[in-house]
């Protein structure tokens, strides 16, 4: 939740950095043991990580983003992608996770999910050529209003087509066209607001897998992803591995602060 105030936040300009948002941090992390090895395909457990912003070095010193968690400088992000470059990790795209999932494919231990969300502009400038040299896979959930409006500081859609051509290895994925907003508990017919939402977004483009805003979701949302033909979908908010054991419309990823070790989540 604390982490969603954070990403909620971030769209807030005027957010002032307040040191006690990093307390929480220290109860969020969840370091699940990493050495256990059994050979049962349940107990995999795959790293999907996700990042919001990433920014120049430069703004990230100067900015707005200099006490913003979510706002990864790229010369940070390029050492952590030579790392599990370095360490033998095999980067997927959703696909290869949806099939490991259904049993249809079997996945190397060293295997990462990287993921994107809200498909900021950084991560056409600076994360897209990083992995492209280094051939790494990435997936962006886009939120479709603000690629569609040409917001600033958005990918605009036009540029996806000539993006999957220059980055094969990049994929597209939803974010929701328009309900990255926070939804209220009491809020009623979530089934079709969640469904007309998703037709809206698949209007551009036909998406197959989907990011919950802010991690946040009902059952009537997971509901109305599959009748729409979303096959798996994520969450944010608890940080733990994927595994096959947890329902394939509410899989847990990995955040990646700006301030913390990222290494601790993966294998040595
Ligand atoms: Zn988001």
């Amino acid at each position: 939740m604390v982490y969603n105030i954070i990403e909620f936040l971030d769209e807030n300009k005027d957010f002032q950095f307040n040191k006690k948002y990093l307390f929480f941090n220290l109860f969020k992390v969840n370091t699940m043991d990493l050495n256990k090895n059994k050979s049962n395909e349940n107990s995999i457990r795959i790293p999907v990580i996700t990042y919001h912003r990433i920014v120049s070095d430069w703004e990230k010193r100067k900015s707005q983003y200099r006490y913003n968690l979510i706002a990864l400088p790229k010369s940070k992000f390029k050492i952590q992608m030579k790392y599990l470059k370095k360490k033998g990790y095999k980067t997927l795209n959703c696909t290869e996770l949806y099939l490991w999932y259904q049993g249809k494919i079997k996945l190397p231990k060293k295997s990462v999910l990287i993921t994107f969300d809200d498909g900021t502009i950084g991560q056409e400038k600076y994360a897209m050529p990083i992995l492209n040299k280094l051939d790494m896979k990435g997936t962006s959930f886009i939120i479709g209003n603000r690629t569609y409006n040409n917001d600033k500081g958005y990918i605009n859609y036009k540029r996806i087509p000539e993006l999957k051509k220059l980055y094969p290895n990049f994929d597209f994925q939803s974010h929701t066209f328009d309900l990255h907003i926070h939804l209220k508990e009491d809020m009623e017919d979530i089934y079709n607001i969640t469904f007309n939402d998703a037709v809206k977004q698949n209007h551009y483009f036909n998406f197959t897998y989907l990011a919950y805003p802010f991690g946040k979701f009902y059952s009537e949302m997971k509901m109305a992803y599959k009748d729409v033909g979303i096959k798996m979908a994520f969450t944010y908010g608890e940080n733990g591995y994927a595994n096959r054991t947890q329902n394939i419309y509410s899989i847990r990823r990995i955040k990646i602060y700006s301030n913390e070790d990222f290494s601790i989540w993966f294998k040595k």
